[in-house]
């Protein structure tokens, strides 16, 4: 099959990546396709996998960073939408595309408590998956009870994880930064059924009132380093008198330091100079290193 043949699949070529991004930028991508199911997306990284071709999957694209130079290959975005919801178990399966804040608000309207954390976290529940995405004290991996993966080292046909084989950890999951490899299908949280949603929307909208007071506004990636055990990226970064710092069209938040905004055309470029230079600086003046929690793809200079 070509990739022309696949169904519910969008293909087109020479993409800027930019309006793909929460940063707002990113080169060119050889090949883009919308997959609109999972069988979509499977038979796409398939496609690239037979054809030997890169393959990355990006959800809502708001923890990468893509390379001004852009991204050789396939890049595949991940659109699959199907929910279902039992109101009465707190059971959900959903498509990996679904938006993680989108899934949040229906689950909170059937009842269901425990997604209120990711009321206003951007991106896709793929993205989650792989990222443990978490905030207000809770995470993915609170809730997963499965996923539907792909592993290609072995096969093309999908198997299901149980949430401890994600081997979950602070923003981290074993298939982390593992590109050409997993694809997240679907996923199966379990919540708390039962709960008045006005209740629910009520410490949501907290969540969000508490974001507006401690989060810049404009494009960013949202917190670009991991909180080193024992402390806070942002407060280092503070200590390190670099608020304000700009490099090109970047510049680290004047109200919070762990994010980077991009005031002015950032450039890729703009974020990794930008980037090297924190991590210096806190290493100079604390002897931390921030690891980072963002992830950068595509063609970037050699360091
Ligand atoms: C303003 C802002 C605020 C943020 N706040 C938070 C926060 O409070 N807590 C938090 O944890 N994060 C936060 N983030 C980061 C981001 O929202 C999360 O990491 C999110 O879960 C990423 O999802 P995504 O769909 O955008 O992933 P993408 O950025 O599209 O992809 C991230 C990685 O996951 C891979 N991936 C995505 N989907 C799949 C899939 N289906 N199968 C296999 N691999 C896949 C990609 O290939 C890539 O390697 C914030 C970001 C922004 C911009």
């Amino acid at each position: 099959m070509t990739l022309e043949q696949i169904p519910d699949l969008e293909i087109s070529y020479d993409i800027n990546l930019a309006k793909y991004t929460a940063a707002r930028l990113g080169g060119v991508a050889d090949l883009v396709a919308i997959a609109h199911t999972t069988q979509a997306l499977l038979q796409a990284a398939y496609w690239a996998h037979q054809h030997k071709i890169a393959w990355y999957i990006v959800g809502g694209g708001s923890n990468i960073l893509v390379a001004d130079r852009g991204i050789r290959g396939l890049v595949i975005l991940n659109k699959s939408r199907q929910v279902h919801i039992d109101a009465e178990t707190g059971q959900v399966t959903a498509d990996s595309g679904v938006g993680l804040a989108t899934l949040a608000r229906r689950c909170m309207a059937n009842g269901l408590k425990g997604m209120e954390w990711c009321v206003s976290v951007p991106g896709t529940l793929g993205g989650a998956v792989v990222n443990n995405a978490g905030a207000h004290g809770s995470d993915m991996a609170s809730h997963l009870v499965s996923a539907q993966i792909v592993d290609f080292t072995y096969s093309s046909t999908p198997t299901t994880w149980p949430c401890e084989a994600m081997q979950y950890a602070y923003r981290y999951s074993a298939l982390k930064g593992q590109h050409q490899r997993y694809i997240v299908l679907s996923a199966t949280l379990q919540l708390e059924a039962g709960h008045v949603p006005e209740e629910l929307n009520k410490i949501a909208n907290e969540f969000i009132t508490h974001r507006k007071r401690t989060q810049p506004p404009g494009a960013s990636l949202g917190s670009m380093f991991k909180n080193p055990e024992g402390d806070y990226a942002g407060r280092l970064i503070e200590a390190a008198g670099l608020k304000g710092y700009r490099i090109g069209g970047v510049e680290v938040s004047r109200v919070h330091a762990n994010f980077f905004v991009n005031v002015d055309n950032a450039t890729a470029e703009d974020y990794a100079q930008l980037i090297a230079h924190v991590q210096k600086t806190v290493y100079e003046k604390f002897g931390v290193h921030l690891e980072l929690e963002i992830e950068l793809i595509g063609e970037y200079s050699p360091t």
